[in-house]
């Protein structure tokens, strides 16, 4: 049984948490909302009165919030880097920029603690049924300290580098996944002008040199995958919203980097755009909504 911090019990921070918890850890959470606190409650989850509490006795703190500068206020202003025993080790889980990330790490480091990445693929689905897969960042022996927890969490856990790696990776992936995402649509949209059936188009491509997860797994016309948003009206699954922060912080990492990324640059507007025309919380899939609107164009 270890002491673990949770800060940030929402939609995925809640049921990692609860695992956490269910495996038998002493977990203590904090969140500034009250119903992710009661949730949090009911699964085992120690609710303590601020985010500088959840440190006490902790070994492990993890984090899991909506952006970087939520990341860096409760690390300095908020306290909890003061607040923890010296050789803390801050596992931050949320999706934010790669130079936060590496700021995240600086800050906690000179407090005297150790520090990770561990941004998440697998989505509330995967965060309930504790299997994340974690792409993470930092020293060698913090990774192995951070294992048997993300172990709980995941079923998966890639030590993909030093700090910052594990944000890189995950926005590369989710890069892809919008572009293969829009390819497929397009697909499907010409398919339709061309009047060649879902479902043809479906039995071909899926097994031929066209397959990815977004044409197999996450099917953006109903009817061939019977599990994929498009069959409940998009109804998320992964919503637009986060993706186009996703891909905010690619293209932000390319230009940082230099690094020209013609499809991601022009797949982050696409989905701008969707997501500022109603599609926000809707999947990421039901961008083939607007791409079908826009075929008369
Ligand atoms: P969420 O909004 O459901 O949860 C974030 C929680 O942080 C909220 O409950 C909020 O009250 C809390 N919070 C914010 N500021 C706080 C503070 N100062 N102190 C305490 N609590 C605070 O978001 P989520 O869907 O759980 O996503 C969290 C992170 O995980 C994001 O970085 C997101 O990009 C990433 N992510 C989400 C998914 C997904 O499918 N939802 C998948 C992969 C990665």
């Amino acid at each position: 049984m270890t002491d673990i911090g949770f800060i940030g019990l929402g939609n995925m921070g809640g049921p990692m948490a609860a695992n956490l918890s269910r495996a038998g850890h002493r977990v203590r959470g904090f969140d500034l909302s009250a119903s992710a606190c009661a949730t949090a409650s009911e699964n085992g989850v120690e609710i303590v009165g601020s985010a500088a509490d959840v440190c006490a006795g902790a070994e492990v703190v993890f984090t899991m919030l909506p952006s970087g500068r939520h990341v860096l206020d409760l690390y300095e202003a908020g306290g909890l880097l003061a607040a923890a025993a010296p050789g803390t080790l801050f596992v931050d889980t949320s999706t934010i920029e790669v130079g936060e990330s590496h700021a995240a790490r600086d800050v906690a480091v000179k407090a005297g603690h150790r520090a990770l990445d561990a941004p998440v693929s697998g989505g509330v689905v995967g965060a309930t049924a504790g299997t994340l897969t974690f792409m993470v960042g930092g020293e060698p022996e913090d990774f192995q300290r951070a294992e048997p927890f993300l172990d709980v969490m995941g079923k998966r856990a890639v030590h993909c580098g030093a700090s910052g790696a594990g944000q890189a990776t995950k926005i590369c992936n989710n890069m892809i996944l919008a572009i293969s995402m829009v390819g497929v649509s397009e697909a499907f949209v010409l398919g339709e002008e061309l009047g060649v059936s879902h479902e043809a188009l479906f039995d071909v491509i899926s097994t031929a040199t066209g397959q990815c997860w977004a044409l197999n797994t996450n099917c953006p016309v109903p009817g061939p995958v019977p599990t994929s948003p498009a069959n409940r009206d998009f109804d998320p699954g992964f919503a637009t919203a986060l993706m186009v922060k996703d891909l905010g912080l690619a293209q932000r990492a390319a230009d940082a980097a230099g690094v020209r990324t013609a499809l991601g640059k022009h797949v982050h507007e696409l989905y701008a755009r969707y997501n500022e025309e109603g599609g926000a919380d809707r999947d990421f899939s039901g961008i083939i909504n607007a791409i079908r609107a826009s075929a008369g164009e």
